[in-house]
């Protein structure tokens, strides 16, 4: 098959693994392959990393275009943009996919405008279509959609007239599927084209710091929104979220009230999780909210008022105050265990 037009990732490591978020885009961008015609490939950078790309072949990806130096062993933006641009201008991709990550929000715009290509931030869904501009059709394009206006509408936007169109996409949104163990990737190393004056910055030393909650890989989550703040409130739902061994979770509100950490917000600004169940105690469902946890497997919501939005994706609604219905729920589930 041609090296060219092909749909492309950018490759993060995280420690001596690749990132999550890489595969998850690996497994989107085979969706969209698929649909065109066309491969899946990555792009990647570091030192002595090699070892840990065929992972990337059991979840699709056909090829990967990897720069070996020393000097990319630590992120540095302008070195890492200038090889993914070196990259891009070589092989010609029609879509390039990067995490939504502190490294792929540093490098992709950098990239988007050495190339003069379109480039959507935080994207929510990606599809192929069509979309006509005056009387100029243009077929099988990368349709980037993403909430818009502080989430009141949610915008497709479209960059058919310059090439590749790029967009970023928050770790945990897609999903990823599970890998083939037979799956083959070709490693093609590329040499290092950047000058040393390129390098702006030295590492001295990179000291990893460990999440203190992990949202993403958690099975249930029961979360505090602004209705369970108060004290009595994330009692309950912490008293829940042990019973039933799960974690806890919040609304942006609540974050930001510094009641529960920030680690632990869900939704469009925070962490995009995918449960087995999801507990919104207090939770309006504000569509900023949902976008971070309506792909739960089982979602109960708890919440006096009846017309509470989260009702609308709630598979069980239990309409009362948490006050009355945690303890409940939590001497209903004793009992039975
Ligand atoms: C750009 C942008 C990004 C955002 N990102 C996020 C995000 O990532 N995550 C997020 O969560 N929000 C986000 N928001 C905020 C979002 O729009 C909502 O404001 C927020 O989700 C509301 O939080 P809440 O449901 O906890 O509070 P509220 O909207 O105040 O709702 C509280 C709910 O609790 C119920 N309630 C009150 N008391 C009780 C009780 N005793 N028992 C039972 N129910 C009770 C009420 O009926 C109400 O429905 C974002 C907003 C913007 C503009």
């Amino acid at each position: 098959m041609a090296v060219d037009k092909n749909v492309m990732v950018f490759i993060e490591f995280d420690g001596d693994r690749i990132a999550d978020v890489s595969l998850e885009l690996v497994c989107e961008a085979k969706r969209l392959a698929d649909q065109l015609h066309v491969e899946v490939e990555g792009v990647a950078m570091g030192f002595e990393k090699q070892h840990l790309l065929p992972l990337l072949g059991q979840y699709g990806c056909s090829r990967v275009y990897y720069t070996n130096d020393k000097r990319l062993a630590c992120f540095s933006s302008v070195p890492y943009a200038e090889v993914v641009a070196q990259t891009l201008t070589r092989y010609h991709p029609q879509i390039v996919l990067f995490g939504a990550t502190t490294m792929g929000r540093d490098i992709a715009p950098r990239v988007a405008s050495k190339l003069k290509c379109g480039l959507t931030a935080d994207c929510t869904q990606l599809k192929i279509g069509s979309h006509k501009i005056k009387d100029k059709e243009f077929d099988n394009i990368l349709l980037q959609i993403r909430p818009a206006f502080g989430g009141n509408i949610i915008a497709t936007i479209v960059s058919p007239e310059s090439m590749p169109s790029m967009a970023t996409v928050r770790d945990g949104v897609m999903k990823m599927v599970d890998p083939d163990t037979l799956g083959d990737v070709a490693i093609v190393e590329e040499k290092c084209d950047v000058p040393d004056l390129c390098f702006l910055t030295e590492v001295l030393e990179a000291v990893r710091e460990e999440k203190a909650v992990d949202l993403k890989q958690a099975r249930i989550i029961v979360s505090a929104g602004m209705g369970a703040s108060d004290p009595e409130g994330i009692a309950l739902v912490k008293a829940l979220a042990d019973v039933l061994g799960g974690v806890v979770g919040s609304s942006r509100p609540v974050a930001d009230a510094g009641v529960l950490d920030r680690c632990r917000q869900v939704g469009q600004t925070g962490v995009t999780v995918r449960p087995n169940l999801y507990i919104a105690c207090g939770i309006s469902g504000q569509i900023q909210h949902r976008a971070g946890m309506e792909a739960a497997k089982r979602i109960i919501a708890i919440n006096q008022d009846p017309e509470a939005p989260i009702f609308s994706i709630a598979h069980y609604g239990i309409v009362g105050d948490i006050h009355e219905v945690i303890p409940r729920m939590i001497k209903a589930y004793k009992a039975k265990s």
